[in-house]
């Protein structure tokens, strides 16, 4: 096995023949070095995109916190080599190695991925053999690591299954302790590595799929998938946290460019709103909130500690944090007179954010970002993020009113129900927006319209639609590209309908998949979700070869009854909830916030004792009453789920 030396030998000889050489050396300010032979567990945290992206991923960071705060494990990283790198580490035999210590990652004895897209599957099967380990499960033993995965496409883990050993569900903050403490039982005991399967499939949020079988009705759907063993529950549900740990303050400075060399502080985790096609707004429930002071404080430390001048605070809906106004004095006192950036993103289309962005003027950057998302009150009222047209021209004039000359608007394309008058509008939109600009600054108003296409996404509501095809989705962006060909005020800019294929039928894909994401990597892809990585032709071929048709994951409307391959993971909304919440989009009806209404979507019966013994106002649910002979409030709302 290549040792550190040697490593760091080869990378002398090959470094100055890629692009970006820091991405491949570590040693950044912040980072960790451990002693090596001081620790009991090693593990190796992934992020199976390149470096300038992976480095500031919020995630990998808290994880490299959690485990190297251990006195008896260490944590380091590594990333995907960019094509020039992997060419040389190939033609050198040199593998995947970590940052810190240069140890190849075979040496380690956890290897944990994060997943949050699954454009990175094959960049994950590739690292996994770049790392010099046999890429499927069944073919690893007890001289290899333990593979983990966790991240958000862990809520459909099947296509992975026969890569990753065990998937993590839900937050990984506390897991990742269990993981390593069943490890190092299973090694203390001498145990062998289906002993330490059997146990980590015990652990509550932890999924061993070699422990399950799924079956197929001869429509090729799901019949079922049943536990093999007394250890695998029939329903792995996620892990959360009672209450969001302290969040990092030692970001790691990264001695090359990056995407965000930046400051992130999460404030809130969670969210209320229920817009169907968000997949995050689903899996992530309950809403759970820090103080103003803890925010404002660990932002103060990070910045002290990396010299960033940029923070940004975290949430997928800031407007929803409780006392957003409060914390937003807070940071803009705090920094007064600072050269730092400040954003809060994902805020909504009232004027109210805009008196946000004001305190902040300070310290604000470029253009303003909003997401009304689709272009018509009735596509709204389907997916569930209902606001009129009058608010968002009269938000957009306001915000060109203040000051700013450009705005994003971000919309989607591809929602069920939607018909090309709905397309259409998203342009009817964008010029009245950009007419109430040039009304409000004149000529120097600008428009961005960004229009991604909606990919159905397990977890959601809207898991039983069909996506749309790749010519219809080209027929609709033709249709944009023409209504804004005069416009030279607006930029529109869309995503490839490739990639949105990709990202349709590995999201609900069955276990099948697996096969087809091997022979799709063996083919030459990989970096799907770059220009330069992803490959069509080995994605059609890989199909072809498997027999398996795409179109069944992709443009198929699921029966209301099907099993779907998901089906014994869960987040806990119940499968009940999404889909009277489905039904209910079809008919235009739409759901408040849950904050003012909870529409029992089974979170509170989920972590019933959890919530008892977290009262008050950091979880963004109603009270769990104590039992003791009184219906608790939980229980009532599982027998009494409301509409409205
Ligand atoms: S339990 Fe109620 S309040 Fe909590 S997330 Fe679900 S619907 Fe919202």
């Amino acid at each position: 096995m290549f040792t550190p030396e040697r490593i760091e030998a080869t990378l002398d000889r090959i470094l100055l023949k890629v692009q970006k050489p820091g991405r491949y050396v570590g040693g950044e300010y912040n980072s960790v070095s451990k002693d090596w032979g001081a620790v009991e567990t090693r593990v190796a945290l992934v992020f199976p995109d390149i470096y300038d992206i992976g480095v500031s991923n919020v995630g990998l960071k808290i994880l490299y916190d959690q485990v190297n705060q251990r006195a008896d494990a260490l944590a380091e990283r590594a990333f995907a080599p960019w094509f020039d790198m992997e060419a040389l580490m190939r033609a050198q035999d040199l593998p995947l190695y970590s940052l810190e210590s240069k140890h190849p990652l075979a040496s380690f004895d956890i290897i944990g991925f994060s997943l949050p897209y699954e454009t990175l599957y094959t960049n994950t099967v590739n690292l996994l053999d770049l790392a010099g380990l046999p890429v499927r499960t069944r073919e690893r033993n007890e001289e290899h690591p333990l593979i983990i995965a966790g991240g958000h496409a862990a809520t459909n883990p099947e296509p992975m299954h026969a890569f990753i050993d065990a998937f993590v569900v839900g937050e990984g903050e506390e897991v990742i302790h269990d993981i390593i403490e069943a490890l190092q039982e299973n090694k203390g005991a001498g145990g062998t590595r289906r002993q330490l399967m059997l146990a980590l499939a015990a652990i509550p949020g932890v999924y061993v799929p070699q422990f399950y079988e799924p079956t197929y009705l001869d429509d090729g759907t799901v019949s079922a998938v049943t536990p093999l063993v007394v250890e695998a529950p029939p329903v792995v549900t996620k892990r959360i946290v009672a209450e969001l740990p302290p969040p990092p303050t030692r970001f790691l400075v990264p001695n090359i460019d990056v995407v965000h060399n930046r400051v992130s502080v999460e404030i809130m985790r969670g969210c209320t709103r229920g817009c169907r096609f968000c997949q995050a707004g689903m899996i992530t429930r309950p809403v759970r909130e820090r103080t103003v002071e803890e925010v404002v404080n660990a932002a103060e430390e990070a910045i002290a500690s990396t010299g960033f001048e940029e923070l940004a605070l975290l949430s997928l809906s800031s407007s929803d944090f409780g006392a957003v106004s409060r914390l937003v004095q807070a940071v803009s006192d705090r920094f007064k007179g600072k050269k730092l950036t400040i954003s809060l993103p994902s805020l909504r289309i009232e004027t109210v954010s805009i008196d946000l962005m004001e305190k902040l003027r300070e310290h604000r950057s470029g253009g303003f970002t909003l997401a009304p998302e689709a272009a018509t009150e009735r596509m709204r009222r389907i997916i569930n993020k209902y606001i009129s047209d009058d608010a968002i021209l009269d938000t957009t004039r306001e915000i060109y009113r203040r000051g700013w000359t450009t705005i994003k608007l971000y919309f989607m394309i591809g929602h069920p129900a939607e018909t090309l008058d709905d397309v259409e509008a998203i342009a009817d939109l964008c010029k009245r927006v950009l007419a109430a600009g040039r009304e409000a600054i004149g000529w120097k108003a600008r428009l961005h319209a960004g229009v991604s296409t909606f990919v159905p996404k397990p977890q959601t509501p809207f898991q039983w639609v069909a996506c749309d095809t790749r010519d219809r989705i080209l027929e609709k962006q033709a249709l944009l590209k023409r209504a804004f060909q005069r416009e030279k005020n607006i930029k529109l800019s869309w995503t490839d309908p490739e990639d949105t294929q990709l990202e349709a039928w590995l999201s609900r894909g069955d276990r099948r998949l697996a096969e087809v994401i091997e022979l799709a990597w063996r083919h030459g892809s990989r970096f799907d979700a770059w220009d330069e990585g992803h490959k069509p032709e080995a994605w059609a071929r890989a199909f072809e070869e498997t027999g398996l048709d795409p179109s069944f994951y992709t443009h198929r409307q699921r029966r209301t009854d099907e099993v779907f391959p998901w089906d014994h993971i869960s987040a806990g909304v119940r499968k009940n909830f999404l889909f009277q919440d489905f039904r209910m989009s079809l008919e235009g009806q739409i759901r408040v916030d849950c904050r003012l209404n909870c529409f029992a979507c089974g979170i509170l019966p989920r972590f019933a004792e959890m919530r008892r013994s977290h009262p008050g106002e950091t979880w963004k649910c109603p009270d769990v009453k104590s039992p003791g002979g009184r219906l608790t409030q939980t229980s009532a709302l599982d027998l009494a789920p409301r509409g409205v």
